[in-house]
């Protein structure tokens, strides 16, 4: 049986895999995608988008998810559902394992895998994600005007976003498991000091109350203890109580969906793929490999925004096709 070859595969169908689509596609390259786990990403889950330009009224996470996939496949683009298991090679052709048991290779792999952020796992969470639970200040901020919202983590994803959200929210409170932060000593002084914002110490949310019909938040059930780690102390000396909010945001910090390249490609001590041209270390798209280049939140630790995640699909998109022109000439 023949081997299924393409010239570009992409894995990932967040903002960043479907602009490298759209370009790879408009370049006539005929771009397969894998959707991955959590197809259309991060951005399916906002409800509204109102820092993307050119939708003066902001436009819906999962509507502009859409418009990209159908943008693309009108171009040639061809999606399909499945998870990038597997990858091997050091040059093109690559192989990579689809679900396991598939096996197609490519001269260029476009990784847009995204990064999820780490959730807590608890009753309410996922019900009410995307509808007052939150994963993304600059997202989602601006609708919780002169609302109480809590922050979780004590990190500087948490702080950062606690300081976001103070733009907007009449109240913000943080709620960290322990009462000494992790984050940077300026990032902690900021939050520590400002005066829309406070602190509930030693406390774990157990349960996002809210009303799971209508999608809306109105507290966060949480346990506390003097000594910190509430879940694990002895029942008995834990106190419940339920902190009223408005909507919650997670700063628990994010995981990137880079498991399968363990070992293959270069990723940091998070598993962040790392990009660089020659022996530099860059925000950009090129990974150690010829041919395989790497776009949005699985590189990116720092802006993480839909705008940037399309930002650098396009750019690998450009690298892809630029790539396979030289190949097709060093032939001739
Ligand atoms: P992080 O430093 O790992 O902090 C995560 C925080 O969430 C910690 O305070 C942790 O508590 C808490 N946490 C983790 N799992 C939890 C759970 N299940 N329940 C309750 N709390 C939980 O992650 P991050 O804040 O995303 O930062 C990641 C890296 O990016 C860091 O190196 C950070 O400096 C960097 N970063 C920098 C900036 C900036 O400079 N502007 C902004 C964002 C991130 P414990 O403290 O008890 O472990």
């Amino acid at each position: 049986m023949s081997q299924e070859h393409h010239s570009v595969i992409i894995a990932g169908s967040g903002c960043a895999g479907h602009t490298a689509a759209i370009y790879t596609a408009r370049a006539g390259l005929s771009p397969l995608v894998f959707e991955g786990n959590e197809p259309g990403g991060q951005l399916s889950l906002t409800s509204d988008v109102e820092n993307f330009p050119g939708f003066p009224e902001g436009i819906g996470g999962y509507e502009m998810i859409e418009g990209m996939k159908k943008q693309a496949e009108r171009f040639g683009a061809t999606y399909e559902w499945g998870v990038i298991t597997s990858m091997e090679g050091k040059e093109p052709p690559y192989t990579l394992t689809v679900d396991g048991d598939r096996t197609v290779t490519c001269d260029t792999f476009i990784i847009a895998t995204g990064a999820r952020a780490r959730r807590l796992n608890v009753p309410g969470e996922n019900e009410l994600f995307g509808r007052g639970v939150s994963s993304c200040a600059t997202c989602d901020g601006a609708f919780y005007k002169d609302l109480v919202v809590t922050v979780i983590g004590g990190g500087d994803s948490a702080m950062e976003e606690a300081l976001f959200l103070t733009r907007f929210a009449s109240k913000v409170i943080v709620v960290h498991r322990r009462s000494e932060l992790r984050a940077s000593q300026i990032m902690q002084t900021r939050a520590l000091e400002h005066p829309k914002i406070e602190f509930a110490w030693n406390s774990e949310v157990v349960q996002v109350v809210g009303d799971h019909e209508k999608g809306t938040v109105s507290g966060v059930e949480v346990i506390t203890h003097p000594n910190g780690a509430p879940s694990q102390q002895p029942e008995a000396e834990v106190e419940k109580k339920v902190i009223p909010c408005d909507g919650m945001f997670l700063g628990i910090g994010h995981i990137p969906n880079t498991d399968f390249l363990k070992g293959v490609l270069e990723l940091d001590e998070e598993g962040y793929i790392i990009t660089r041209k020659g022996e530099v270390v860059t925000q950009d798209v090129e990974t150690g490999l010829p041919g395989v280049f790497a776009a949005g939140d699985v590189v990116d630790t720092r802006y993480r925004q839909a705008i940037t995640a399309a930002g650098m699909g396009c750019k690998a998109a450009m690298e892809a096709e630029e790539y396979l022109g030289a190949r097709e000439l060093a032939k001739v």
